[in-house]
């Protein structure tokens, strides 16, 4: 059975609940399986999750974020379950922008917000959606930095003319350019996360947002934003070395994404960030 109920704070502030502890309690023997903070209790302990806890699996029946406890019940489900997370990123100052022909780059502080929205069941054995469902939990919400590209409508149209899916194509770059960025500003892939859109509110453009994951930001965007192309030139490696057909854990999927890894096109990634790669070489990016 899973909770729809609303809960009475639509939106939870990060800055106020990731210092919190949430028990995570078995209802069937009254012991506290771990703990977790906020963050984690919204993208992995959800109502409907089923997780692993030593080798045995777990249902979460609900979330009191109240008491901060997570309720389980020991199952034998034997699926488990990837969250599907709806992410946004609001543009709150932009503090350094480069126009590379015509192509955007900008580095600036942003509120990135998620929220849960469902969950996708997958069997263990053949790793192939079983159902899903959607649910209604808190929204989160932080501040913190974000580096950001505007693709031009000609990029657009290379990609279209190729027979390229243009979300996929902006999803799987997001990806790569999130893979990759750890090798230049030295940080882990999970310090890092990213959207991106066929039309953002705040650019008016397609874009691609990469933000640090951590609450005000540690610096990781601000020191890509001055190394960008370096790391486009890394993903564009990536994904065109990558001997796989469609795109593979290797090159585009990411275990982190919030939408199951969907749409995604390596093919046309490869073309978007070949495109960009060239623009960041032939202009010489003006701008403060
Ligand atoms: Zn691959
Ligand atoms: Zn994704």
């Amino acid at each position: 059975m899973v909770s729809t109920e609303t809960y009475p704070h639509r939106f939870v502030s990060l800055r106020t609940l990731s210092d919190k502890r949430y028990h995570i309690l078995n209802d069937g023997d009254r012991q506290v399986l771990e703990e977790a903070d906020a963050y984690k209790v919204i993208e992995e302990f959800y109502p409907g999750a089923v997780f692993l806890h030593q080798g045995d699996s777990y249902l979460v029946t609900d979330n009191d974020h109240e008491q901060q406890v997570v309720h389980a019940v020991p199952t034998t489900q034997n699926y488990y379950t990837d969250a599907i997370i709806r992410s946004d990123v609001v543009v709150q100052n932009e503090r350094g922008h480069r126009d590379y022909g015509d192509v955007g780059l900008s580095f600036g502080k942003v509120v990135v917000s998620e929220q849960t929205v469902g969950f996708i069941k997958k069997s263990f054995h053949i790793e192939t959606e079983v159902g899903r469902e959607y649910i209604d939990t808190p929204e989160i919400s932080y501040e913190t930095m974000a580096l950001w590209i505007t693709v031009p409508d000609a990029m657009l149209d290379r990609l279209t003319e190729g027979g390229y899916d243009i979300a996929g194509s902006l999803h799987a770059a997001e990806h790569l350019l999130i893979a990759l960025m750890p090798i230049v500003v030295l940080c882990d892939q999970r310090d890092l996360g990213g959207i991106s859109t066929i039309l953002h509110r705040d650019t008016l453009k397609p874009s691609i947002f990469v933000y640090d994951g951590h609450i005000g930001g540690v610096g990781l965007t601000e020191s890509a934003y001055g190394r960008f192309r370096d790391v486009v030139s890394l993903a564009l490696d990536r994904v065109t070395e990558c001997p796989c057909k469609d795109g593979c854990p290797s090159c585009v999927y990411s275990p982190k994404c919030g939408n199951n890894n969907k749409p995604l096109d390596k093919n046309g990634a490869r073309v978007l960030l070949g495109l960009l790669l060239d623009r960041l070489d032939t202009t010489t990016g003006g701008g403060a």
